[in-house]
């Protein structure tokens, strides 16, 4: 019988017919074939090579247009193309120079996906201003991506880098390294963060990025910020533009919809926020226990049915009016209303040496980077459920894990801190990091008991920081909206903002962080937004956080 919260049979056997339905569609509609040679040695790493020939079996049976061929590490195949490690795919040599050193299992299989539709498209999708800034590459560029399947950041930046590669075959190849089968390759490169991207051995780009700023960083080899479009870029009308693709901003997308509203989310990073990266989820309203990303893929596949999502897309600027101007990177939007969603960002410690190990040892996602720790030493710093939940992960995948406490008890969940115990976790109270130590990688910490002030060193090959989290502001303080003393978006009780046009929902509001807070405070806010904009009167009368118009329409 399946478990309380999980689907059951015949509904997840529904899920994935419509799945391998929607595939077949897709793949069938190729002009060409995709193919791809699967490269594998008998006794390394069986279980991914198993993994491998699984997924790709199952995709050439859903269409006959993805061909599969395998050959052994000895085969003449495999001298050619120098191939050396098991599993390597490679796609199709006469098209592009991309391989794959590992399995497109979990997150990466959508990576595959992907690039089997370029394939057979022959065609990348990418936007104009990435070609241009790809056409600038006059030497060439050899891309290392670290992935893991488990990272869900990990799919865009690969998806990037295959772009890259297929768009330029002629100066650009490609690796994408699971650290999981690759774990060597991953420490020699100290890449201990997932995604990393290396071009010519030179870290260029850490974490996920939108399209056309991971062009700009492989142009310019190295790390860019901040993209700035140089044409004029496409423009959408549209009632309502949501920043943020969190449970917020994705539920404020069905509620606009459904009310009548043309409403579009636009998001920079991974969609889902926070909950994304949670290992489990507990008590959201109807099921007991879900991963993280499991949920995010039903909600983003629900707000599909009702809105545009535009994913690794980054609001630039916002310019209140009306129409109100909303520039992304990729377009610009004409809209009536905004609603910021922009969700929460991981607090950083404040350690003397964090910021320059990260993603050296220094980790702020259990979920993405976790595995590339497995049989090692870490701490958790923190004393929520972040902490706990993340410290039971990581146990879970055989890390030797402490948690890491400034006070004398834990604020977690009572049956979360019981599981602690019966996994027999140790846990430092009273202690407080003061310094992460190591050269390139995490070597150990400097730890403080705050109550006796005695200080010794621990030796830890990573550091895992699960802090809680603060608002992510920036655009709203950009625009020039209100915050609160807490530093959280300021708004009345209909989500108006001091701009008018402005709303606000989800944690960027503070109050209690709750996954369904958030997507009832998304809901609400699409509810008044729609009220607002159906209202004769608030052209004339809000002025953001307007009283009279709470009175006109309640
Ligand atoms: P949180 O509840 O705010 O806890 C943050 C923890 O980090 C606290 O113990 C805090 O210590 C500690 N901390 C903060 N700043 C620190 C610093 N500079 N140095 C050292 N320690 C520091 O955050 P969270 O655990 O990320 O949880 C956020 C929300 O998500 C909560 O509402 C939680 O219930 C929810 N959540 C739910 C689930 C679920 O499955 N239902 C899973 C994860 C998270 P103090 O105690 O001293 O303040």
């Amino acid at each position: 019988m399946a478990k309380t919260g999980e689907p059951q049979g015949d509904t997840a056997r529904a899920m994935e017919e419509k799945a391998e339905g929607r595939l077949r569609e897709l793949f069938e509609k190729m002009p060409y074939p995709a193919s791809i040679f699967l490269f594998t040695d008998e006794g390394q790493n069986e279980p991914f090579n198993q993994a491998a020939r699984e997924v790709l079996h199952i995709l050439h049976r859903v269409s006959p247009k993805i061909q599969i061929k395998e050959y052994d590490l000895g085969h003449e195949q495999a001298r050619k193309w120098k191939i050396q490690s098991s599993p390597t795919l490679l796609f199709d040599p006469d098209r592009c120079k991309a391989r794959w050193l590992g399995a497109p299992i979990g997150e990466e299989t959508k990576t595959l996906i992907i690039a089997l539709q370029m394939l057979g498209y022959r065609t990348t999708g990418l936007s104009e201003d990435s070609r241009k800034i790809l056409k600038k590459i006059t030497s060439p560029r050899h891309i290392k991506v670290f992935v893991s399947p488990t990272c869900p950041y990990c799919p865009q930046q690969a998806v990037n880098a295959l772009n890259a590669a297929f768009e330029r075959p002629d100066l650009i190849s490609l690796e994408i390294i699971d650290i999981q089968v690759n774990p060597d390759l991953a420490q020699k490169y100290g890449a201990q963060s997932v995604p990393q991207v290396f071009a010519n051995e030179k870290l260029i780009a850490m974490g996920a990025q939108p399209e056309e700023l991971f062009m700009s960083s492989l142009e310019k080899m190295e790390e860019q910020r901040i993209y700035i479009p140089e044409s004029d870029a496409a423009e959408l009308e549209t009632d309502l533009v949501i920043v943020g693709g969190g449970p917020a901003g994705l539920t404020a997308g069905i509620y606009a919809a459904r009310s009548g509203l043309k409403a579009v989310i636009v998001e920079k990073g991974v969609l889902g926020g926070q909950i994304a990266t949670t290992p489990v989820v507990e008590n959201y309203p109807g099921i007991t226990q879900v991963g993280g990303k499991a949920l995010v893929d039903i909600m983003v596949e629900h707000a599909l049915q009702y809105s545009t999502i535009f994913p690794g897309e980054e609001v630039m600027e916002i310019q209140p009016g009306d129409p109100i101007l909303v520039t992304t990177n990729r377009r610009r939007f004409k809209t009536r209303a905004v609603l910021l969603a922009t969700g929460a960002r991981y607090r950083n410690l404040g350690a003397l040496g964090e910021a320059r190990l990260s993603g050296h040892g220094v980790s702020y996602c259990s979920t993405c980077d976790g595995p590339l720790f497995s049989g090692k030493k870490v701490i958790i710093v923190g004393g929520g459920d972040s902490a706990v939940t993340e410290a039971l992960n990581l146990r879970n995948i055989n890390v030797d894990v402490t948690l890491v406490h400034r006070r004398d008890g834990l604020r977690a969940q009572e049956h979360l801190i019981k599981s602690l115990q019966s996994n027999n976790i140790p846990i430092l109270f009273n202690t407080e990091v003061e310094e992460i130590r190591g050269e390139q990688q995490v070597k150990d910490v400097l730890l403080s008991d705050n109550q006796t002030g005695h200080k010794r060193t621990m030796k830890v090959d990573g550091v895992f920081v699960a802090i809680g989290y603060d608002p992510e502001v920036g655009l709203a303080k950009k625009l020039g909206v209100e915050l609160t003393p807490d530093g959280y978006i300021k708004h009345d009780s209909r989500h108006r903002t001091n701009i008018h046009g402005i709303y606000a929902a989800g944690d960027v509001e503070g109050g209690y962080k709750q996954i369904v807070i958030a997507a009832g405070k998304g809901s609400e806010a699409a509810l008044a937004i729609f009220e607002d904009l159906i209202n004769p009167y608030w052209k004339k009368s809000v002025k953001g956080m307007g009283e009279e118009l709470i009175a006109e329409s309640s």
